[in-house]
């Protein structure tokens, strides 16, 4: 895991950010890494993630969403890529972004989502 000041400089950069999480971060002094529709996704500094809804609740994420919130901090942040999952030797490269773990949409490179949320490799599980 992260030291817990090098943790806290990512909180308090994003929370004087003017990214659209920034507010999620100030609200609940958690990194924003991920969002979809009307949730977002929390990081705290021992790995563990919540799901911040609009309604200004947070609830732990499930193992799917801790997973997606890990991979995406990853990609984020260079100081967070320990937390990619190592690819297992039978993974195939994504056939959406061919292993890049990103694409092309609307004429700006983003993330690629589902099925490799941005890993670039997918396993049959
Ligand atoms: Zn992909």
């Amino acid at each position: 895991m992260l030291p817990e000041d090098l943790f806290a400089k990512l909180v308090a950069d994003q929370t004087t950010s003017d990214h659209p999480w920034s507010a999620a971060a100030r609200r609940w002094e958690m990194l924003a890494v991920f969002n979809q529709l009307w949730e977002t996704y929390m990081l705290t500094s021992s790995g563990d993630v919540f799901i911040d809804r609009d309604e200004g609740v947070l609830s732990p994420a499930n193992l799917e969403q801790r997973k997606v919130a890990h991979v995406q901090a990853a990609r984020r942040y260079l100081q967070l890529r320990y937390l990619m999952p190592e690819r297992p030797p039978a993974a195939r490269a994504c056939p959406l972004c061919d292993g890049s773990g990103e694409v092309i949409s609307d004429g700006r490179r983003t993330l690629c989502g589902p099925p490799c949320n941005s890993k670039g490799w997918v396993t049959n599980e």
